[in-house]
């Protein structure tokens, strides 16, 4: 059976071209095709792992250490006063190949492709009932992964 192609497998094992800034063993970056702003770069695990969940947990802290590196190389390099870091993990994902997009960032830049509607709990026990749960899962998460 084929299976599916991934442009950022073939950009990483070099069969599919792009503006590399950044290789090691685990990761490799390049600039966005359509960037938000010029420096707007997609680092990538070599390892195929369709979101940031999926991605092994010993791979985690290293891609973290890169996202750093590339968030002060971006911002010196575009004289920019900031960065914006994000992961789209399946919802508005439209390369299914975990990718961290580094965006160079200055104050007034016009970014307001981000439309972040926020919405108020309901009442205290809403919010009670949504913190009970993510710290409940947490905890079991942890369960399964001690030894
Ligand atoms: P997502 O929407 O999945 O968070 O981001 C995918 C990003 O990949 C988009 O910003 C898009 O511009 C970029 N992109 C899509 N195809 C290519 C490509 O072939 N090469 C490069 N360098 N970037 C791409
Ligand atoms: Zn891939």
């Amino acid at each position: 059976m084929e299976t599916a192609r991934c442009i950022f497998c073939e950009i990483a094992q070099g069969s599919l071209p792009a503006a590399i800034v950044y290789r090691d063993s685990d990761a490799v970056a390049f600039l966005d095709t359509n960037p938000l702003f010029p420096g707007h770069v997609l680092l990538c695990p070599r390892q195929h792992h369709a979101t940031l969940p999926d991605l092994p947990v010993q791979l985690a802290g290293p891609l973290f250490t890169t996202t750093q590196l590339l968030a002060k190389a971006v911002e010196s390099a575009m004289q920019a006063e900031g960065t914006f870091i994000a992961i789209n993990n399946r919802v508005s994902q439209t390369v299914p190949h975990l990718h961290i997009h580094i965006v160079p960032r200055k104050r007034r830049d016009g970014l307001k492709g981000f439309f972040w509607p926020r919405q108020l709990y309901a009442d205290d026990a809403a919010r009670e009932a949504a913190r009970k749960a993510i710290e409940s899962e947490i905890q079991k998460l942890q369960a399964n992964t001690e030894p």
